[in-house]
């Protein structure tokens, strides 16, 4: 039924395929039975794979069993949970915060949750898929503005009108790696009394010593700016958490469907997220390390003649044509031991290798990948 679909997507290069490990996330990883260095992966801290954290994810599951069987509101969730919450509200400053089952889960139950009929959202035009899906489940009208363009943004909150406006935005922007202006975001939602939601995806355990873009920019949590954060990608866990004012996240406990009618993460994942958050309070070294090695990283990228877009993040884009020539570059480095996966459209509107670097690489690694990189830019001029 689907055959010439298909087949009209292997004539574009874009058809996907799904990659299975037999080996543990990290810097190396072994694929089909043969060993790579890991430049595709969002587990930032190199904690999906940590003793501790695998430690505590054990313990909980010997105590509590694997399946949580139910959803939070009828007791899927256990004392870890609330812990877990807790300790987020903590680390993040704010009154509280409550769980998703991911980041997906989030965006697209927070959303619909906070705005509906006669709201608007502005929403920057490189969000995320799931904010674009939580945009489309709520029933407001959504009105996207240019990436990171503020006076886009001041204009557009200038002359439309709605009971309630709410701005949205990545704060790491996941293909790009780039980050919003959120200083300026916050000024221009406070000057048109609007609400701020952030997608901290790949802020979190990132930006401000581990604590998100808020730490980052310096700016304070206010009842007006309700925060997303992941437990899946630097945290090397699962899940995600909405975090905020007391009536805000009552709201959204209250509101929300991806929360209400989907069953509780498993116990053995929020010890680990739990575990991971401890880490991150009591050692800076990871994410210094991750710092370091996104520095060396961009340096030798930019050396080798590779246009990186406006990267500020672990998160690198190399540019290196259309689909064909950006498969054919991300097969060379497979050929060389690496693996750097190709992004195509739909995920974004520029092909590109998505290069991720970690705490968990070392510089032999890296060298290794802006070896290859120059060896390629000399051997096809990419
Ligand atoms: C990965 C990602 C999500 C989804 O998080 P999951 O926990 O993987 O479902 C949401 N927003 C952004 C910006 C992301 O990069």
């Amino acid at each position: 039924m689907f055959e010439e679909e298909l087949k009209g997507l292997k004539r574009k290069n874009l058809l996907r395929r799904v990659v299975s490990r037999t080996s543990p996330q990290g810097a190396l990883i072994t694929l089909q039975g043969k060993k790579f260095i890991n430049f595709s992966s969002n587990d930032y801290l190199g904690f999906a794979n940590r003793h501790e954290i695998i430690e505590a994810a054990i313990k909980a599951s010997e105590r509590y069993g694997v399946g949580a069987g139910a959803s939070r509101l009828l007791a899927g969730g256990s004392d870890l949970h609330k812990e877990l919450e807790e300790r987020i509200s903590q680390f993040k400053s704010v009154e509280s915060s409550v769980l998703f089952n991911s980041g997906y889960a989030a965006n697209t139950g927070i959303i619909p949750s906070l705005a509906s009929d006669g709201d608007l959202i502005f929403s920057d035009e490189l969000n995320h898929a799931s904010i674009v899906d939580g945009c489309r489940l709520s029933k407001a009208k959504t009105v996207v503005y240019r990436h990171r363009d503020m006076f886009h943004l001041e204009k557009l909150l200038k002359t439309e009108k709605a009971r309630r406006k709410i701005v949205v935005t990545d704060s790491v922007f996941s293909m790009d790696g780039d980050i919003c202006p959120l200083n300026e975001i916050g000024e221009l939602c406070k000057m048109y009394d609007s609400l701020l939601y952030i997608d901290d995806a790949h802020g979190t355990g990132v930006l401000g010593n581990g604590k998100g873009a808020l730490a980052h920019f310096g700016m304070r949590p206010e009842p007006w700016i309700i925060q997303m954060g992941t437990l899946s990608k630097a945290l090397g866990s699962f899940g995600a958490f909405a975090a905020g004012s007391r009536d805000v996240i009552e709201w959204i406990t209250n509101t929300s469907r991806t929360l209400i009618f989907s069953t509780a993460l498993p116990s053995c994942i929020i010890s680990a997220s739990l575990s991971a958050i401890l880490l991150i309070e009591k050692d800076p070294a990871p994410i210094k390390k991750l710092w370091d090695n996104r520095g060396r990283l961009i340096e030798g990228i930019r050396e080798a003649g590779y246009d990186s877009l406006e990267s500020e993040t672990p998160i690198i884009p190399l540019k290196a044509g259309d689909s064909k020539k950006t498969l054919r570059l991300s097969h060379f480095l497979s050929e060389n031991g690496i693996y750097a996966a190709a992004i195509r459209p739909p995920s974004v509107r520029e092909p590109r290798i998505r290069i991720t670097v970690s705490a968990a690489h070392t510089r032999r690694h890296i060298r290794l990948l802006i070896d290859a990189l120059k060896r390629s830019k000399k051997t096809r001029d990419n």
